[in-house]
């Protein structure tokens, strides 16, 4: 089973996660609520080093990992912490942010009209011109060619019914769509505090 080519790339794996000649700016924490849980998904709780460490010296977060990359200064030497907990348990927003990035989650990103994932764009389902607003309810993910065939009028003037009536989403319906989009970078030391099924690329 153990052939040269896999103890390289091993080897390479190593390298790449334990560099301890990282960039800072490519150091940040992933906070995690007092009970272990990230304290968000969408965005994923991430704190710059600097903030990292300035809760550390506040006493408001344990560390639960490290980079090897450190810190130094004339009265300290420190490794930058990987993973943070919060000492305060905060009580988790019920609802995700309105962002773009969460619309197209929702939505799978995939139209909702015809389910193409090509040239996506934003719909309001109820025209602005006729009072549509911009909400997680009146807004969908379409692509462009469907964009352009419903042009202004409502889906039944269209005669195009969504696929999937615009809801806004829970943290936890955004978090299983979530599974399948993981944010594009994910430190090793990260992994047990995210989902099972994610695989891991640093
Ligand atoms: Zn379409």
């Amino acid at each position: 089973m153990f052939n040269t080519e896999l103890i390289e790339r091993a080897a390479r794996f190593r390298r790449a996660d334990d560099d301890p000649l990282r960039k800072l700016e490519s150091c940040p924490a992933l906070v995690l609520n007092a009970d272990y849980t990230p304290l968000s998904y969408y965005p994923l709780s991430l704190w710059p080093w600097q903030t990292a460490i300035k809760a550390v010296f506040l006493e408001r977060v344990d560390i639960v990992a490290s980079y090897d990359r450190e810190v130094h200064s004339p009265s300290l030497d420190m490794k930058i912490p990987s993973v943070i907990a919060l000492r305060q348990f905060v009580k988790p927003s019920e609802f995700p942010a309105f962002t773009r990035f969460n619309l197209f989650l929702r939505d799978r990103f995939a139209c909702q009209y015809c389910g193409s994932p090509e040239q996506l764009t934003f719909d309001h389902v109820i025209p602005r011109r006729l009072g549509g607003k911009t909400t997680w309810e009146n807004i969908l993910t379409a692509c462009a060619p469907c964009n352009m065939k419903k042009g202004g009028r409502t889906p039944r003037q269209a005669g195009m019914p969504p696929i999937v009536a615009p809801i806004r989403p829970t943290n936890w319906q955004l978090q299983k769509s979530g599974k399948s989009f993981p944010p594009n970078y994910l430190h090793e030391t990260w992994r047990d505090w995210l989902y099972w099924d994610v695989p891991l690329e640093a």
